[in-house]
């Protein structure tokens, strides 16, 4: 890369992003980048009620809630879930946490129990910040594994005393929430206790894990993703000097999950060390967002291609003031150009620019500046500063020729340290010289933009949200009716999005549905079984697909390549 390196901290995330009391100016420009350290500038806004926290507040209630927990005997090193929606309360939970010296598992809130569960005992959580509304879901995940507990005085109510109070008056309009558990789960600001000092950096701090964010990878079902200290604060660092989208005057929208390490990094974390402001909404819904922009006078937010589709196309756009937005930044899933160009035409004072990255490198590992926006054709732009890449052959092992498709390799010090407790999935993605397998297959051109041009990897995204198909396939073998399986993803151009689809052998084979109406209800049946049973973004949208084999390699694998191209014929013959 051509920027200069950046300084990398040795630090905490907690110390690195509120140091101004222990550290000078001098160590100031060097981590952070903002004239000036206004502790009471709104550093998060609530969307929907305007209700807001500032810099000195943030600060100020992450030490007492750092002192509640402690005093509730959990202490650092211990595993806290965060399950809810974007609130003011996920902020001072996470916060909070990180002041303790705590981990943080962020559970995304689409979750059933049963998914839920997974990531509560993979990731050993033993304190949980639950938002009111999905306690039901919570508190089924705890029941269905009775050896699997959290204490009840360890369950924390992810929103304000207000909302507490009125949710009491109120609660059989909030989804299945009884008066019983108001009484007994206190909430954040209920625990708040008289600040101690943050737990101290202490030699080695940086190189302990700060976040577990649940990541299929290359394969399986959801791991624990082990992002350090150090993953954290060099991958904002690098951020910051090479592109600098998000300046001391931004306004950003803060839409993206933080349970997903692109919004908890760019949304969450960065903008604090620009002392930026972040509006945050508990999701994307078109009329929340356009109204939140106008009112905000936002100018930055970060977006999934989708997103950007329903902003193309909505009809609503006109009637607000949207001019304060400079840029929208999209990740997570592939962007094509024609969007770009299409919703540059439309919104022309509206830049689009595009990163890559993935939960296993904290993520940003490739983004485009400003600049390169213009009229440019899709790539993901240059390698960040600190990261080295190489485009690797998956058969000889070698790096490709100049031009030539290869998978993407990384290095650099935001890469992961490994799967949480799973030495076999870890080795499974390092190669030789610590250089992390993305499973995405990439080429680069002469000025060093890089393009992601296919997945050799299982995964499939839906709306940038992980849809493992081994789970999938594991859950459609319990179905009585269902012999064999094989999911993959289908491009929808339409919605800028791939589909999770099933290709399914029935028990009785395919000669047992002889007629199109028979084998259309049999594979009606299964979409809505599965919808029934999982996370929104996971619902077999793709459709159910009946044959009488899944194709399969001598040992068993499923070939998923030639599903694809199965899938791409069956789109062409309609
Ligand atoms: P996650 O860990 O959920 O962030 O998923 C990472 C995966 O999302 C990557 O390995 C890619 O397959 C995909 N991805 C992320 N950003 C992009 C992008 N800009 N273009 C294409 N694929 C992307």
């Amino acid at each position: 890369s051509s920027t200069p390196a950046p300084h990398l901290p040795r630090m905490s995330v907690y110390h690195y992003l509120f140091p101004f009391k222990r550290y000078k100016s001098k160590h100031r420009t060097r981590f952070l980048y903002y004239p000036d350290p206004n502790l009471d500038k709104p550093s998060f806004i609530d969307g929907l009620t305007g209700r807001f926290v500032t810099r000195g507040q943030v600060e100020e209630q992450a030490k007492k809630l750092a002192t509640g927990l402690k005093r509730k005997g959990i202490q650092r090193g211990e595993v806290g879930c965060i399950f809810g929606m974007n609130s003011l309360e996920w902020v001072n939970a996470c916060f909070g946490s990180q002041a303790l010296g705590a981990i943080v598992s962020p559970a995304n809130y689409a979750y059933t129990p049963d998914e839920l569960l997974h990531q509560l005992r993979d990731s050993t959580a033993s304190f949980a910040f639950v938002q009111p509304s999905l306690l039901p879901v919570f508190l089924k995940a705890l029941e269905l594994d009775p050896k699997y507990t959290i204490a009840e005085d360890r369950i924390i109510l992810l929103c304000s005393k207000a909302e507490k109070a009125a949710l009491a008056e109120n609660h059989e309009g909030s989804g299945g929430v009884k008066a019983e558990w108001l009484e007994k789960f206190p909430c954040t600001e209920e625990i708040w206790d008289t600040p101690g000092t943050p737990a101290r950096l202490q030699d080695g701090m940086e190189e302990r894990t700060a976040y577990l964010c649940y990541s299929s990878g290359t394969t399986g079902r959801g791991k624990g993703v082990e992002t350090s200290h150090h993953n954290i604060t060099s991958q904002i660092q690098a951020f910051n000097c090479s592109y600098e989208p998000i300046k001391y005057k931004d306004v950003i929208l803060a839409m993206l999950p933080f349970s997903h390490i692109y919004g908890l990094t760019v949304t969450l974390h960065q903008p604090l060390t620009v002392n930026g402001t972040v509006v945050i909404l508990p999701k994307f819904e078109e009329a929340s967002v356009l109204k939140a922009i106008e009112r905000f006078k936002v100018t930055w937010a970060l977006v999934v291609p989708p997103m950007l589709i329903a902003l193309l196309h909505s009809p609503n756009v006109a009637k607000h003031d949207i001019s304060t937005i400079r840029g929208f930044m999209s990740g997570a899933a592939p962007l094509s150009s024609d969007l770009i160009h299409a919703f540059e035409r439309k919104y022309p004072h509206i830049k689009v620019t595009q990163g890559y990255g993935l939960t296993e490198t904290s993520p940003v590992s490739h983004v485009m500046t400003l600049e390169e926006s213009k009229g440019h054709d899709g790539h993901i732009g240059r390698v960040l500063p600190t990261y080295q890449a190489r485009l690797v052959d998956q058969e000889s092992g070698k790096d490709v020729e100049k031009g030539q498709r290869g998978e993407l390799w990384l290095r650099g010090p935001s890469v992961m340290k490994g799967y949480w407790r799973n030495q076999e999935a870890t080795s499974g993605v390092f190669a030789l010289g610590g250089w992390f397998k993305t499973g995405d297959v990439a080429t680069v051109d002469n000025n060093g933009y890089f393009s992601i041009v296919d997945r050799v990897k299982e995964l499939i995204k839906y709306k940038g949200f992980q849809v493992p198909p081994a789970e999938l396939e594991a859950l459609l073998l319990t179905h009585p009716e269902v012999t064999d399986v094989g999911v993959i993803g289908i491009y929808s151009k339409a919605e800028a999005t791939e589909l999770p689809r099933a290709y399914v052998v029935p028990a009785g084979g395919l000669a047992s549905l002889p007629t199109t109406e028979a084998k259309q209800e049999f594979s009606e049946k299964i979409v809505k079984w599965v919808s029934d049973k999982v996370a929104n973004h996971k619902r077999l949208r793709g459709g159910v697909i009946l044959l009488d084999v899944v194709p399969k390699s001598p040992s068993g694998k499923i070939l998923r390549k030639d599903l694809r191209a199965r899938a791409v014929k069956e789109e062409e013959e309609g």
